[in-house]
């Protein structure tokens, strides 16, 4: 049993590191105060093939796989988890259902410039009406020659109003629930295709979600991606590496929220010490560094199982799960470490509540995770 990252793991963890703390903590708050997408950020990941750590060489990937890519997923949204999610919503969700089920000329038309940080892509699943309960799908799609035309809305896609591909899922099979729904291919700039101005958002406030609409889209034939009738499936197998990502994003945001109070304890002042030397601030940075680093192995742990190919959908779940949860908890201590000034704006820790209570949400929430894992127990 070997803990320890390789060679190349390091480099790449070091690189990510240095490039988010000199390059995009500075402008992290500014950006979420201002609501703004950073796009000249995402050029420079792209230069630094960030985009492509999770795809293989012959999609224009760098192969490092998916350990890597989760590891640069931590480290970015340790400096800002709004480009945290924008990253990890193209890798994970945008790109891996072309990436892992498409066909050679999808994978050669999209994945490549997608690995490349050429386009952003967005995953259009959730609806109005169908958020934990994806089976409930209403979003249709009826083929009408060689052309598919899909109606219906998407809500809280991430990355929709950048995007240049999304893929949607719809039903072709009407009245056949989970296995009447298909996956498909939508430029965005396809007619009929249209996006809400972003939400308004408790957090992430530099990312950008919004509301899909679809109005009669046509797209060809060959934008079905695998076969009619396996969206179902293949979005959960999508979800499962979806979630680790969002697990290394929770990581992140924990580091940063142990990085900030550590600091700042050892610098605040009471009783003519600094508060560090108090044993009931010491034992929350105690608690704090011990569930970050469990956290961390778990969300490890998952990757390192997709990455060799062995079964991760419960380990994505438990990693997720409780890398979220330690994310809220920690922030919520860091705050509390930094007393009346953890509640003002000037200092980073409200952003990280703020931030980290969407991993209890997005890609199936704390309850869901909850289910998928009692499935796996066999109950
Ligand atoms: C910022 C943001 C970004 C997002 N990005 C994307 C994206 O890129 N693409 C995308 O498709 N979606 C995205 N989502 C949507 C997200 O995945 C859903 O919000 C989430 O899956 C929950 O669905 P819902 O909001 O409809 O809640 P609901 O399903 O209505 O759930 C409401 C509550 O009921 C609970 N609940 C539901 N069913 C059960 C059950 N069976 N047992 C116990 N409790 C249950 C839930 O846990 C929750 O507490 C995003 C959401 C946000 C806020």
């Amino acid at each position: 049993m070997d803990f320890a990252l390789n060679e190349s793991q390091i480099m790449i963890q070091q690189m990510v590191r240095d490039f988010a703390q000199n390059e995009l903590a500075p402008v992290a708050a500014e950006l979420d105060q201002e609501g703004r997408f950073p796009h000249e950020i995402i050029e420079k990941m792209a230069g630094l093939d960030l985009f492509a750590l999770p795809f293989s060489e012959e999609y224009g990937g760098t192969g490092d796989g998916y350990l890597p890519y989760v590891i640069a997923v931590e480290e970015i949204s340790r400096a800002c988890a709004s480009t945290g999610i924008t990253y990890a919503a193209h890798c994970s969700i945008g790109t891996g259902p072309v990436y892992l089920f498409g066909s050679e000329e999808q994978k050669q038309k999209w994945v490549v410039p997608c690995a490349k940080g050429e386009m952003l892509a967005a995953f259009g699943l959730t609806e109005p009406d169908a958020g934990s309960d994806a089976s409930g799908t209403k979003t249709t799609a009826a083929l009408e020659g060689d052309q598919w035309v899909l109606n219906g809305t998407k809500c809280f896609i991430t990355n929709a109003s950048h995007a240049k591909i999304a893929v949607i899922t719809a039903v072709t099979e009407p009245g056949q629930g989970a296995r009447g729904i298909s996956s498909f291919l939508v430029p965005t700039d396809t007619p009929g295709f249209s996006v809400s101005p972003p939400y308004d958002k408790l957090g992430l406030k530099a990312s950008d979600t919004a509301e899909i609409v679809l109005d009669d889209v046509r797209i060809p034939e060959e934008n079905l991606i695998g076969k009619r009738g396996e969206g179902f499936k293949q979005f959960l197998k999508v979800l499962d590496g979806g979630r680790i990502s969002i697990g290394a994003l929770a990581v992140g945001i924990a580091q940063a929220s142990l990085d900030a109070a550590l600091a700042y304890a050892k610098e605040r002042k009471q009783f003519g010490q600094p508060i560090s030397k108090f044993q009931a601030i010491q034992f929350k940075l105690a608690d704090m560094a011990t569930q970050v680093e469990l956290a961390r192995l778990g969300v490890h742990r998952a990757a390192w199982l997709k990455d060799h190919g062995k079964p991760f959908t419960r380990e994505s779940a438990m990693a997720k799960l409780h890398a979220s949860e330690v994310a809220v908890k920690a922030a919520l201590e860091a705050i509390q470490i930094f007393g009346g000034y953890g509640y003002i704006k000037e200092y980073p820790v409200e952003r990280y509540l703020r931030d980290a209570k969407l991993m209890e949400i997005g890609e199936g929430t704390s309850e869901i995770q909850r289910l998928v894992i009692a499935r796996q127990l066999g109950c």
